[in-house]
């Protein structure tokens, strides 16, 4: 059987065929390439004791790619080696989660403010926007970076869609919070089922986002 991987999103296929769509990231079947089982899971095979006898072996199956002098590594300079390393150590998905655990937070308090008229929730709810607020810029930057760096750019549906919500999050955010800003009474006024709205259509979006992130991921 053979073995292709989505030049995208890496995603591992078994089979005679390249798979006609990436379950993944949903590229055509032209951006898969055979690898052989030797180069699968880089990671897995690191975590098993790298096997020495075959990798010194190698040069000598008398096929000439093998022979070639290994490619140097590209010299990276301060800015580049910054954003390798916010890649490597992951910084997308462990920054997101700052914002992402306190927007939920801040949408229950708005609901209980404007169900029990309670201030004190709304009040609550602002200042969790505003920690939101802050964490955004470097989740969106980083976000970025590693959908360029690693998925090389691509803009099938599933970025598009990722792209869309994370707009549609922090602009969402961005009218609760200066909304509230400029009329701390919003709650008690006839409007108060729009501001709630936004705040929803937030909440989802920030979901769609995480669910699509997650699944790049796990590639399930
Ligand atoms: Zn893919």
């Amino acid at each position: 059987m053979k073995i292709w991987q989505c030049s995208v999103c890496k995603y591992i296929h078994r089979g005679e065929t390249p798979p006609e769509k990436c379950p993944v990231c949903g590229v055509d079947a032209s951006r898969f390439v055979e690898i052989d089982e030797a180069s699968i899971p880089q990671k897995a095979a690191k975590r098993t004791a790298p096997d020495k006898k075959t990798i010194s072996a190698k040069p000598l199956s008398g096929d000439p790619e093998r022979l070639k002098p290994p490619v140097p590594p590209k010299i990276e300079t301060g800015f580049e080696k910054i954003q390798s390393l916010l890649i490597k150590h992951h910084a997308h998905p462990v920054s997101v989660h700052t914002p992402n655990g306190i927007l939920p937070a801040a949408v229950i308090f708005w609901l209980m403010a404007w169900i029990f008229s309670f201030d004190l929730f709304s009040k609550v709810a602002f200042i969790n926007l505003i920690f939101v607020v802050i964490a955004l810029p470097f989740v969106i930057f980083t976000g970025i970076l590693e959908w360029k760096k690693k998925y090389n750019g691509a803009l099938t549906t599933i970025f598009k869609i990722k792209i869309l919500a994370a707009t549609l999050t922090t602009v969402s955010c961005l009218i609760s919070l200066f909304w509230f800003w400029i009329d701390p009474e919003i709650l008690s006024t006839p409007k108060a089922w729009v501001f709630i709205l936004i705040n929803i259509i937030m909440l989802a979006a920030a979901g769609i986002a995480g669910h699509i992130g997650g699944k790049l991921v796990f590639k399930d």
